[in-house]
């Protein structure tokens, strides 16, 4: 876990730009934090960093996904926002093949807890003052559980008779 604080927005945008080195085809990045923390703010850092016009980088308004072509890849950018069913849609976009394609930055992640990449960074984002942030960093690896049913109960004889 790292954690990183920006007192700016440019600051963020620095911190999105750094944290890009290293991310390609199959990376998943979740952003969980409150309406202004600066989550779009980084993703325009990531995007630079990645090679992608910044310019392109908006807070998505009715899109579910945004496609920004990249130096060596794409980024695709998720909002979950104003989706009524997050899971469902999420569930639907066919995230194997954004995967395939490129990176996926996913703004609002933890209304789709359920239906997010296993291994992913996750970001929280806090706001710590008026132009203050927060970012803890994680790296997930949600390994598959398997359910069994309960075990059976012992019976013995006398529960038998
Ligand atoms: P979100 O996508 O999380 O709703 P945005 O990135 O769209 O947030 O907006 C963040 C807002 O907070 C912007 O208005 C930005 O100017 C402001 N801000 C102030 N300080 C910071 C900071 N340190 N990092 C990022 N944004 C900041
Ligand atoms: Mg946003």
């Amino acid at each position: 876990m790292q954690v990183f604080d920006t007192k700016n927005p440019r600051e963020t945008f620095l911190l999105g730009r750094n944290l890009a080195v290293g991310l390609g085809a199959g990376s998943c990045i979740t952003l969980v934090g409150d309406l202004g923390a600066g989550k779009t703010a980084l993703v325009r850092g990531l995007a630079d960093g990645l090679g992608a016009d910044v310019q392109m980088v908006s807070s998505p308004t009715y899109v579910l996904v945004q496609e920004y072509p990249a130096r060596d890849t794409t980024l695709f950018h998720l909002d979950l926002y104003r989706m009524v069913d997050a899971q469902g849609e999420l569930e639907e976009l066919g995230m194997e093949e954004m995967l395939a394609g490129g990176v996926v930055v996913i703004e609002w992640a933890d209304r789709a807890c359920d239906a997010l990449p296993l291994e992913r960074i996750e970001i929280v984002i806090e706001i710590t003052g008026e132009n203050t942030r927060r970012f803890t960093i994680k790296q997930i690896r949600n390994f598959v559980t398997v359910h069994r049913k309960e075990p059976r109960k012992n019976t013995n004889k006398h529960e038998l008779s």
